[in-house]
């Protein structure tokens, strides 16, 4: 179901693409089952940690509708069983928006569970899904995935056909996608990560991407999840932004944890906590 949140003049709709069973042991293998212990609250509950949320975000502001990232999309779910199907175009619908309507595609990164919807095959034809859309795709993640012969077939199939449909554009840290909407580099997680930053009368909203998959990691800014590229260049760039999103008090989004995904940073006997709004 879209929650609208509004951030000043925009409005941002927190959209579900899909959601599965977290598995904290896959995505944090170095992680030891008794440092769980602290946030034993943050994974149970029915909407809670206990599933990894697939989400993305519209922003409706400055007169253009944005989207950024597009989740797993239809053809490819993620591993393991118990992933819900993906909903992102029916949850675009609820709130009166089909794929026309939007003017920009941006996205945090190209990892596979990010770019899902972005591209309609018809036999030996590619075309855009979001047919009037410009595609802000980031180049230091474009680099890194042309020069790899290996990776995740939604990427080989829902982001690299991109460079041929004359849609694209590159885009790095400090990109104005629109008046109140500005990206910024957060690399680690992958080379080329951004975050954006929307700002609006006098409002902050942060969409944070993949700088965690769950709550805990706000404190514990070392956990390396199994995707993070470079992990020393992720937990700096955690550490960084995290100390700042509690410093100034944004309301941040970030589309892995529970839908809808929305709170701020704040600290709780000694230990920085997601306090959902
Ligand atoms: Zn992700």
């Amino acid at each position: 179901m879209p929650v609208a949140l509004q951030v000043g003049n925009a409005e941002v709709v927190v959209l579900q693409d899909r959601k599965h069973k977290f598995n904290k042991t896959w995505h944090y293998p170095d992680v030891p089952e008794e440092a769980w212990e602290p946030y034993a609250d943050l994974l149970g509950g029915p909407e809670g940690a206990v599933f990894l949320n697939f989400g993305a975000f519209m922003i409706r502001v400055d007169g253009k509708t944005i989207l950024v990232d597009t989740g797993w999309g239809p053809d490819i779910g993620p591993p393991g069983d118990e992933a819900t199907p993906a909903r992102l175009l029916d949850e675009l619908a609820e709130v009166g928006v089909g794929v026309s309507d939007i003017d920009i595609v941006a996205f945090t990164h190209l990892h596979p569970d990010h770019v899902g919807w972005n591209l309609v095959r018809e036999g030996d034809v590619i075309r855009p899904r979001f047919d009037r859309a410009r595609y802000l795709v980031p180049e230091g993640d474009w680099e890194h995935y042309n020069a790899r012969e290996e990776m995740h077939p939604n990427i080989r199939q829902q982001a690299l056909p991109l460079g041929d449909l004359d849609v694209m554009e590159l885009i790095g840290g400090g990109h104005p996608v629109s008046v109140s909407v500005t990206t910024e580099a957060t690399p680690g997680h992958t080379p080329g990560h951004l975050s954006f930053v929307i700002a609006s009368g006098g409002e902050r909203c942060f969409i944070l991407g993949d700088l965690a998959h769950h709550p805990a990691v706000l404190q514990e800014t070392h956990w390396v999840q199994a995707f993070d590229w470079d992990p020393e260049q992720a937990v700096a760039t955690r550490k960084e932004v995290f100390e700042r999103l509690e410093r100034d008090q944004s309301l941040v989004v970030a589309g892995h944890f529970p839908h809808p995904c929305a709170g701020r940073f704040v600290r709780v006997d000694g230990r920085r906590t997601w306090k959902p709004l």
